[in-house]
């Protein structure tokens, strides 16, 4: 199943180009009072709401997609959670580039399997999160913006100490990432976490559509020139060891993110720009960047 939250928070079920309005699913949702519980309200509740979705969406209006805004199809995550250094070309074309390692990125890993091992995950801010139709506004005009295009795991339940072999099960779903960054000296938490520089969509892709995430083309243009090309086979500390890496030191939530990494192809994006982000088995999207 593809879900969408798409213009004034509506849902969305997404078929070929259309999008079904399945909003009057969110009343399933429970009332909260504070303190609310950590985690996003209908990431933790979606094997619920399915049904209830498929149901709505037989006799919903269809609009297209074209006609709509698309938002994050996770409105509130605990944390965004990402891999540094995860594809072997980016390994190697950040430690070639002074403008992306600004002599701060160590990409030797000397005695461990792999860069993520040795440097750990990293979190970018919640509040840096967009979707594809809010697009992405450059806050640092004179430094280098760089696009990275990533499969997104998002975590589906409260989970702590997982296995790789359990690790499918957390997972409630796929969506693509941009993981816009400002290179510098800085750390990556405050280079990466610009508002507008996570940006998540078009749309959650339900796990039981997408069986093996570790198989996935994926690939990034700007206007007609192909920047970004890999598949998430070549990453080097693949799915279930990130999550399993990740619950070892956080506890994860319904609506946490992975970014798990960018392929080579890294490069800037300016005011004017359009970037265009697909997975194989998820789809495209569009993001202006203003
Ligand atoms: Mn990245």
């Amino acid at each position: 199943m593809k879900i969408c939250r798409y213009d004034d928070d509506r849902l969305g079920l997404v078929e070929g180009d259309s999008v079904f309005d399945v909003s009057a699913a969110l009343d399933l949702l429970p009332a909260q009072r504070w303190p609310i519980p950590p985690g996003d309200l209908l990431i933790a509740h979606l094997d619920r709401l399915q049904p209830e979705v498929r149901r709505l969406a037989a006799r919903a209006p269809r609009r297209p997609l074209a006609a709509v805004t698309l938002r994050s199809p996770v409105a509130n995550p605990t944390k965004l959670i990402a891999a540094p250094l995860n594809y072997r070309l980016h390994v190697t074309e950040s430690a070639k580039d002074a403008g992306i390692h600004h002599g701060v990125h160590q990409t030797g890993h000397e005695g461990f399997a792999t860069p993520v091992d040795k440097f750990g995950l990293f979190l970018k801010a919640s509040s840096a999160l967009v979707g594809p139709g809010d697009g992405v506004t450059i806050q640092f005009p004179d430094r280098r913006n760089d696009h990275e295009v990533e499969l997104a795991v998002v975590i589906g339940r409260t989970c702590r100490h997982v296995s790789e072999a359990d690790a499918h099960a957390v997972v409630a779903g796929y969506t693509i990432g941009l993981d816009m960054t400002v290179r510098g000296p800085q750390d990556r938490s405050f280079r990466k976490s610009a508002d507008s520089y996570a940006v998540l969509g078009p749309w959650l892709v339900t796990a039981d559509e997408i069986p093996a995430p570790g198989a996935l083309d994926l690939w990034l243009r700007v206007g007609n020139a192909e920047r970004q090309r890999s598949n998430t086979r070549e990453l080097l500390m693949g799915i279930e060891r990130q999550i399993a890496l990740a619950s070892s030191c956080y506890t994860l939530h319904p609506g946490d993110v992975i970014f798990t990494g960018t392929p080579d192809g890294v490069d800037s994006v300016k005011p004017g720009d359009e970037m265009v982000a697909g997975i194989e088995r998820i789809g495209e999207m569009r993001v202006a960047v203003r």
